[in-house]
């Protein structure tokens, strides 16, 4: 998008540097290294779920029945009130770009840790609606997919993926009725060029996993296709 031949994002990037100071997205503390979204302390205070040495984790166990999952993880718990919690809202709707960068980096150090890291082909981030994306300026699975190409080598699909329709909140709806609002929301674009690959799909969080099945189930109809899962927070049933 332009405007008066200026990028929208660097005119957004201008007055968001005006109205957020640099501030770590965890504790607002102000020494933040270099362009890092949080600091040293926030980062090495995060609450790990060890899941990615973890077979039959509790990612694992949210897919189980449902859809096939080679591998599964989350790297973090997302608990209410804390930095995990204040991370995610910054990098959804504080526009910190530089933060996704840096939590994908640091997800990739840690799948570069994993047994499995070696199986994957791609990465695929979970794709947002395209309105959705506009208002929140980029989506956030690119920025954490990107930090863990960064970080592992790993090549990242970022068109690929594609949601149609934005949903509502499905909290209240039966899992039948929510699977069934949620079988044509995504799609794959260009399907051959994942054909006989194993994939790694990116987001943010995992809760109920509906969108991230949904967007397996996708990927999976084409042929030869292996699925992974692998996602910053896990949130805890309640
Ligand atoms: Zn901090």
């Amino acid at each position: 998008m332009y405007f008066v031949g200026m990028q929208v994002s660097s005119l957004l990037d201008f007055f968001t540097a005006l109205v957020f100071p640099h501030t770590c997205a965890g504790c607002g503390s102000n020494q933040l290294l270099n362009k890092n979204g949080i600091c040293t302390a926030c980062l090495w205070s995060l609450p790990l779920t060890g899941f990615l040495q973890i077979p039959d984790n509790d990612t694992d166990q949210i897919f189980k029945g449902r859809i096939r999952v080679e591998y599964s993880a989350a790297a973090t718990y997302f608990l209410p009130q804390s930095t995990v919690q204040s991370i995610l809202h910054a990098l959804k709707y504080s526009y910190r770009k530089e933060l996704g960068l840096q939590l994908g980096k640091w997800m990739g150090s840690q799948l570069a840790d994993c047994t499995w890291a070696n199986k994957i082909d791609c990465i695929l981030p979970m794709p947002l609606h395209p309105l959705r994306e506009a208002v929140r300026g980029y989506n956030q699975a690119d920025l954490l997919s990107e930090g863990i190409h960064q970080q592992t080598g790993l090549p990242v699909e970022f068109n690929l993926l594609q949601r149609n329709t934005p949903t509502r909140s499905q909290t209240t709806q039966h899992r039948t009725e929510r699977w069934q609002n949620m079988k044509d929301v995504f799609q794959v674009r260009q399907a051959s060029k994942l054909e006989n690959k194993h994939v790694l799909l990116i987001d943010d969080v995992v809760t109920t996993g509906a969108t991230l099945e949904a967007m397996g189930q996708k990927i999976l109809a084409i042929p030869g296709t292996r699925l992974s899962i692998y996602c910053f927070a896990y949130t805890l049933p309640h």
